[in-house]
């Protein structure tokens, strides 16, 4: 079976040689990836597009494995699951009469969220959310603050400011005048994951590209660097794809 290659994975596929004119369909599921072809499409021209397709596929199966359901949006109801830290938490929905705001708590694996009964459908799901949303901001800001401070002096740097933002495609940027942002998003990882975010940043109040010089810095205060980089573009579809 002909497989393709992606961050030291092999996925295997099977080709379907058919009676399609000019266009290829590709199908993936958890464990199964199959292409459908023109029957005389060449086998460089297969390899070829699967190669390019490898980011794709892989992180589609990834989704798949975690979301039996296929649902990538979470609709903010009891039983749902939500990462925390590397742990899986089950959202719990509770409805309280008299509630002015929604409150949300972590309480062992679950996450407790309290909300005005008269918020319902719709208008229930963006209340959790938004409920979520200020819990996981305010965790990772308590988070960061905790970690950050004895990573900054291993380094011997110290950021001029420090934020915690909601950031669409990013997971840190740090700016040249020194101010570190970052996505509330890293508290869903494990902290080893949140420290290799704060440390890669803090390196660029040293060198602001991704030279050599720059990983030899990060890696002489994580050394597995390179493993949890990997993780987290392994992951980074899932964590994104919760809110
Ligand atoms: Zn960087």
């Amino acid at each position: 079976m002909p497989f393709i290659q992606y961050l030291n994975k092999q996925i295997p596929y099977d080709i379907e040689r058919g009676n399609r004119k000019k266009t290829v369909a590709l199908h993936v599921t958890a464990d199964c990836v199959t292409l459908k072809v023109p029957k005389r499409l060449s086998d460089e021209a297969i390899s070829k597009f699967m190669t390019r397709k490898a980011r794709w596929i892989h992180d589609r199966q990834a989704v798949i494995r975690h979301d039996p359901l296929n649902r990538i949006g979470k609709h903010y109801v009891t039983g749902e699951t939500f990462p925390y830290l590397g742990n899986t938490c089950r959202l719990l929905v509770v409805r309280e009469a008299h509630l002015e705001a929604p409150v949300c708590e972590l309480r062992q694996d679950c996450l407790r969220v309290q909300v005005p009964s008269d918020l319902t459908g719709e208008q229930g799901g963006s209340a959790v959310k938004e409920a979520m949303i200020d819990w996981y901001q305010g965790q990772a800001v308590k988070k960061i603050t905790e970690r950050l401070p004895a990573l900054a002096q291993k380094l011997g740097v110290q950021p001029k400011t420090v934020a915690v933002k909601n950031q669409k495609s990013q997971w840190g940027s740090c700016s040249r005048s020194g101010a570190i942002r970052f996505n509330w998003k890293i508290i869903m990882a494990p902290v080893a994951i949140l420290d290799y975010i704060i440390v890669h940043e803090l390196c660029h109040l040293i060198h602001s590209n991704h030279q050599p010089q720059f990983w030899e810095k990060v890696e002489s205060v994580i050394p597995d660097c390179k493993a949890r980089k990997s993780w987290l573009r392994e992951h980074s579809i899932l964590i994104n794809a919760l809110t």
